[in-house]
This record gives structure tokens, sequence and C-alpha cells, in this order.
């Protein structure tokens, strides 16, 4: 029997995989990590831009209120297993310091993504962990409730503890193409439904193709069914080809796309979030009264972005010359209604795969969360993007695989280890 054979074996050389394989040997365990691409991690590598928003600083509970409740329950224990604080000091070992924006979020020093999947190729290695890649696994071999091995291309590798760190189903180019929760299916695992997250809307009927690249800063966008405000999000909105991205629009993709499953919603947009409709109306009128006889269209065009005012103006009736002294009250306040809730329009569809993460995957229900091993299949352990999780933006997904990760390495090391007693089949290269 090969060595490879008794050792654990991680799927998929993200940041979950990456952060699981490391632990695992560092405990003494010996770690096959399996990667289908030619070089690990080329989610970290996109993320942030390029830049890589390592984490989210604060306590760690503040951190899980970020996600769903559901998932807040689930990540408790990680999270407070493998911490922002652990990731950091982990990757400033590795020579790769990192530092805290205003807005709490993390980045290297060098604001290079790469350096971050450095330090963690590194800190693996040196652990004698091994990586191999170009190793697309396809499938998972269970027998008797037990973990077995993994199938690749052209063969078999037998381990009793498996690690599956295969991300979501978004971005698939970079690999993550839900082999993981295909498995997940395939051995009868409960599957919530994959959809989009933090990805881009598409407005219908499509805005003013000219819009492309102007941001609203600071508003807040809601999601309408009929007249019930489903969800909303605070945040900047970017004006895109197809429709709206922007932290905002990010941030509301995955109630928009549950919603857009049971029938039409709509979007509207508050450009003035922290000012109520009556303090909003004086202020325009002593703009107006201040203007002189100013036209109402260069009034409002210093409120909002020169180039959408006359859509928008347009969209209730105001002609753009109108001279702020002859504007009707009822005119005036219909402005003031279009800037508190002007309707967007339609969604028009989410593209799953421009998700920065993907919603669903293995149910939580499945996974023990003070192990990462499945309730059904002994020896197979999950965590990362696999996991039906999906945090917002701001570095809260990195540390959610870094965390899950870092406890399913510890749990299968620990197995691992019990299982072979002081005698184990094969030992870390270190
Ligand atoms: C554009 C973009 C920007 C982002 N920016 C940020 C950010 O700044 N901060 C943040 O917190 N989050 C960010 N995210 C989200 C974050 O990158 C992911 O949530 C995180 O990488 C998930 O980690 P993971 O280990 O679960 O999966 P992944 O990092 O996706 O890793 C999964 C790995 O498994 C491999 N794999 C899949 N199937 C197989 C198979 N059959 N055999 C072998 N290998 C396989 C894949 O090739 C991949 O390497 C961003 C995502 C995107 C797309």
């Amino acid at each position: 029997m090969p060595d490879q054979e008794k050792k654990i074996l991680v799927i998929g050389a993200g940041a979950a995989g990456l952060i699981a394989a490391w632990k695992a040997a560092s405990l003494g365990a010996a770690v096959l990590l399996l990667e289908r691409n030619s070089k690990p991690a080329i989610k970290i590598l996109i993320s942030g831009g390029g830049k890589c928003n390592v984490t989210h600083d604060g306590p760690m509970d503040e951190m899980g209120k970020a996600f769903l409740k559901r998932e807040e329950r689930f990540l408790k224990h990680a999270f407070h297993s493998f911490t922002n604080h652990d990731i950091r000091s982990m990757l400033s070992e590795s020579g790769v310091p990192t530092f805290v924006r205003p807005d709490g979020r993390v980045f290297p020093v060098s604001l290079k993504a790469g350096d971050v999947v450095g330090a963690l190729v590194d800190s693996l290695r040196k652990n004698g962990g091994e990586i191999r890649l170009n190793t697309r696994v396809t499938g998972i071999l269970v027998s008797g409730g037990r973990a077995g091995g993994v199938t690749v291309e052209g063969g078999e590798i037998a381990s009793g503890h498996i690690i599956l760190t295969t991300g979501g189903a978004s971005y698939r180019k970079t690999g993550t193409t839900g082999d993981g929760i295909s498995w997940g299916a395939g051995l009868s695992l409960t599957i919530v439904p994959v959809r989009p997250a933090l990805a881009p809307i598409r407005v219908d009927p499509p805005l003013p193709a000219d819009w492309r690249g102007i941001a609203i800063r600071g508003g807040r966008l809601s999601l309408y069914s009929g007249h019930r405000r489903v969800d909303s999000c605070p945040g900047d909105i970017l004006f895109t080809h197809e429709g709206i991205s922007g932290p905002a629009a990010l941030g509301l993709s995955r109630s928009a796309a549950v919603a857009l499953e049971k029938g039409e919603v709509a979007l509207r947009l508050d450009f003035f979030p922290g000012v109520e409709f009556t303090d909003l109306d004086a202020e325009l009128n002593r703009l107006i009264a201040a203007g002189r006889g100013k036209q109402i269209g260069s009034i409002v065009c210093g409120m909002l972005p020169d180039r959408i005012v006359p859509y928008l103006l347009g969209k209730i009736q105001v002609p753009l010359i109108t001279r702020g002294y002859v504007l009707t009250r009822e005119a005036r306040r219909r402005i003031v209604g279009l800037l508190k809730s002007w309707e967007i329009g339609g969604v028009g569809g989410i593209d799953i795969d421009r998700g920065e993460v993907t919603a669903g995957g293995i149910s939580l229900d499945e996974i023990v969360p003070q192990t990462m091993e499945s309730r059904n299949v002994r020896g197979l352990y999950a965590a990362g993007e696999v996991l039906d999780i999906a945090g917002p933006i701001g570095g809260y997904n990195l540390q959610a695989a870094f965390s899950t990760g870092y406890v399913a390495g510890t749990s299968a090391a620990r197995n691992w280890l019990e299982s072979y007693g002081s005698n184990p089949p094969v030992r870390n290269q270190r």
C-alpha cells in the first residue's frame, strides 16, 4: 500500500484547505492536499481586487453577527478556535504583516494577495504537508458510513480521513465548479440549493447605458415584493452596463435571488437614508430660495451625480428648466419622494458565476460545528464555502474559511493520530 494511502486527504487548496492542511500537519499528521489547478488559492489571489481583504477587525462575536443567525450559531466555535488575531499573527510570523483600515477591513501591508498565499503555502510546507497540484479529484469513496478515499483522474487514493474544501460554485474559471456540493448530494447529505451572493444585480428595464461607472455614495438600497419591503442594505452603489453593483447591491443580491424565485421584485434607492422626508423637503426648499430663480435641474445636480438628473426628473414629470420659484409644493414633494425612494427597476436576474461567494451548499445540519465532521459519514470533514455559509463583504468569508478549515484540520488530525496511536503509517517529511 503506497504511503499516500494513509494520509489525511484535503481536497482543494483554497483558504480553508490550506489552513486545514497546515493545522493537521502541525499536529503531526501526514497530509496530502490535492488541487486541480496548476497553482493554489486562485480565489485568494483575486480577492479584494488582488489586495486580499484577509479578515475583519474586532471581537469575534461581532464578526459572527455579520452572518445569518444559523450561520452565526454554526461558526461560533470555529471563530473562537481560530480568530482574526490568529490569522494575522500567522501571516505576520511568515513575514506578511497586516494592517486595519478605518472601516475594519484587514489587508496585508504589501497589499499583495500573492504574499498571503505564499505565507500559507510556506507554513504548510514547513510543517511537512504536501501539495499535489494539477490533480482533480473526481469523487469520494465511502463504505459502511465511513470515508474510504477519493478517486482522481486515472486512479484512487485510499484514506479514512478526508477534508472537503472545494469551495462554492461561482467564478468557475478559478476551479470552483461546485464539485464538493455534488459529491455531498451523491452521498445523500442534505444540500441547500446554491444561489448567488455578493453578486451584481441586473436591472429590468435596463438603465441608461451612459450611466456606467457612476457611483452613488452612502445610500440605502431596498428590495420590494409589491408593497412589502423584503430586505435592505446601506452602502454605495455603482451603475454597471447591466445594472448595479457596489457594496449595497452585492449585499442585497442573496435575498434578491431568493425573492426572485417567488415572483417579481423591485429595487428602490434612498439617496439620503440619514435624512427624514420632512427635513429633506425643508432643505430643498432652502436651496430653492437660496438659488434665487435657479433652474430645478441645476439645484438637484448639486445633490446627485449630474448625469442621472435629467432621467430622474423626467420620470416624475418635472422639467429640468423649471425655475425654483415657480415649482409647486406638490412638484417639490415629488422630487423629495424620488430622493427618498427612487424605484430603480425590477430585478432582472443575478448571475451565480459572478457572485463573490455562493450561498447554499452542504447543509450546516449535516456537520458537527465543533469538529466539522459529517454526522453521516465518519472521517469526512467539510470546511469553507462548500458549506451553506455566505457572509458579507469585508473579510468575513475568508475568515469563515480559515476558522472552519482550522477546526477540520484539528479534528481530522486528532482522529488520524488516534487511529494510528504511536505507530503512524507515514510521517511528515519535515
Ligand atoms: C472576486 C472575488 C473577490 C473576493 N474577495 C474577498 C475578500 O477580499 N475577502 C474575503 O473575505 N473574501 C473574498 N472573496 C470570497 C473568498 O475568496 C471565498 O469565500 C474563499 O476563498 C472561500 O474559501 P474556500 O477555501 O472555501 O474555497 P476556495 O478558496 O474557492 O478554494 C477551493 C479550492 O478547491 C479547488 N477545487 C475545487 N474542486 C476541486 C476538485 N474536484 N479537485 C481538486 N481541487 C478542487 C479549487 O480549484 C480551489 O482552489 C472573494 C471572492 C471573489 C470571487
